[in-house]
């Protein structure tokens, strides 16, 4: 039987991106789409999507919020698909100057309730009314605390259409004042402890985790990893209970192996394979570091890093690990592209004016640079404190450029590490850190450095890492069987 899926995210890749939320809300509805499945995505309508995913007009929303403005639903295609995109053309709350989330100042928008609120209780309208193109969903997918809401509405609505909540990174909840609940036609009914009270506030995240039929996390271990206190930013009972019901689940994400993939790229230098590797590499190198003004270094190596700037990505470990090894004038060099918190961009500003010659810094967001990153290479540095998937770990493992790792969430699902006597260098593919130490982060380097220097073990472990598969064709599988048993059920 064929069934209709409303996947609701507030940012999907090539048209609006924050992080790897973007690139699994463009990849798994492709990956999922089939004559038995039509997923359809809803978002909403940033600067330029209207012509982005040439969307027409479907109807008024006259219903939703009046007083922040005219609302419409707009109807286009995921660029290069096949896959329907639904847009929630809101200007007023949208189309603006700034990031998704924030404005220009780094500061969140201060009506983010209500952007996000409004997505919600659109999505919640699909299941609740006929007349939403038409489209009517067997199961609502809700990602992250921007859609938690709609699992709310749907509870007030006494609407049982099944709902899916994944949960993409625990830490950013969107809790706001409780007094929003009567603006966001939130009951006060659900104001408790068991509905969407958070330390006195408002959750969207826990409203998507209370009200929702099944709760999915990106990988198996930081499914686990958020029923403990280290990770679970006060939600970990919550979640506990859930996982005890046997509704918390971990699916790892894939790549979409059509942006990510080192033989068809064409944002690299050069294309390779396994068999022309060596020389593939070597090439790609060569642009990056005179892309980046360091000096070409063969023997060197070559450290790329791509990330928001932020702690939980452990780039604070990376600058003090780079800062030793420069002082020593150890052969290392570094490659880093990244935006985020200041104190972090000031830090790599100055290790790069201190070491011209070892460190090229680019502030900045920057899709081409990273794919060049990812292919010019020899390890990738990504020791984040926690991980809920990772999507870099993954692209540099396709990219034969091992990452070292923090073992934790979706790393310590992705990466083999090599242990320090290199014993297991047939089945490893990367670096694990045992310790989240700046020695134990030098010593791995060290250890890379050494294996560089031996060019057969090195190939060996290259072609470990570029062997593995990262499809979203196996996470497509496990989400198809998720929805079957929910809509089954329903
Ligand atoms: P997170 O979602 O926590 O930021 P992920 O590893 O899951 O981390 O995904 C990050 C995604 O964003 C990757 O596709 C990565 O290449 C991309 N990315 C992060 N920072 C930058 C940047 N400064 N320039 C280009 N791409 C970036």
């Amino acid at each position: 039987m064929k069934k209709n899926i409303l996947f609701v995210t507030p940012e999907v890749a090539s048209l609006a991106k924050t992080g790897g939320l973007a690139d699994v809300s463009a990849a798994l509805p492709k990956a999922l789409r089939s004559k038995q499945t039509d997923i359809r995505i809803l978002m909403p309508a940033y600067s330029g999507l209207e012509e982005k995913t040439q969307a027409q007009y479907v109807t008024d929303l006259p219903e939703l919020f009046p007083q922040w403005g005219a609302h419409r639903l707009l109807k286009g295609r995921l660029p290069e698909s096949e896959v329907v995109v639904y847009l929630l053309d809101s200007p007023a709350l949208f189309q603006r100057e700034g990031s998704l989330y924030q404005q220009t100042n780094g500061e969140d928008w201060p009506d983010n309730p209500q952007r996000f609120a409004l997505l919600s209780a659109l999505s919640a309208s699909f299941a609740e009314t006929e007349n939403m193109d038409g489209f009517k969903p067997d199961l609502i997918h809700l990602n992250d605390w921007q859609t938690g809401l709609t699992a709310a509405y749907l509870r007030q609505a006494e609407n049982e259409t099944p709902v899916v909540f994944s949960i993409h990174n625990l830490a950013y909840q969107g809790n706001f004042d409780k007094q929003l609940m009567h603006e966001l036609g939130l009951d006060w009914s659900l104001f408790t402890h068991l509905g969407l009270e958070f330390h006195d506030m408002l959750s969207f995240l826990k409203a998507g985790i209370i009200y929702s039929n099944e709760i999915a996390t990106v990988s198996p271990t930081y499914s686990d990893e958020i029923t403990r206190p280290e990770f679970g930013f006060g939600m970990e009972g919550l979640l506990m209970e859930r996982k005890e019901q046997g509704r918390l689940h971990g699916i790892l994400n894939g790549i979409d192996q059509t942006e990510w993939n080192p033989r068809s790229d064409i944002l690299i230098d050069s294309n390779y394979n396994g068999r022309n590797l060596v020389s593939g590499k070597k090439a790609n190198r060569q642009h990056l570091c005179k892309k980046l003004r360091l000096p070409v270094k063969n023997k060197h190596l070559l450290v790329g890093m791509i990330s928001r700037l932020t702690w939980q990505k452990g780039i604070d470990l990376v600058q003090s690990a780079c800062e030793r090894l420069c002082e020593m004038d150890a052969p290392i060099q570094f490659a880093i592209l990244g935006s985020g918190e200041a104190d972090l961009v000031e830090t790599w500003q100055q290790l790069s004016q201190r070491f011209p010659d070892k460190l090229a810094f680019f502030n900045g967001y920057d899709e081409v640079l990273a794919h060049q990153i990812e292919a010019g290479s020899d390890v990738f540095a990504m020791p984040s404190r926690y991980e809920p998937c990772g999507l870099n770990q993954m692209y540099s493992l396709a990219y034969a450029t091992p990452p070292i790792v923090n073992l934790t969430g979706g790393l310590a699902d992705s990466v083999i590490g090599l242990e320090s006597d290199n014993s297991n260098l047939d089945e490893a593919t990367g670096w694990t850190l045992k310790q989240f130490e700046t020695d134990a982060l030098v010593q791995i380097f060290q250890q890379a450095l050494a294996l560089k220097s031996d060019s057969k073990s090195w190939l060996k472990l290259l072609r470990n890492a570029m062997r593995q598969n990262f499809s979203w064709k196996l996470s497509a599988k496990q989400w198809s069987a998720l929805y079957e048993s929910l809509i089954k059920t329903a």
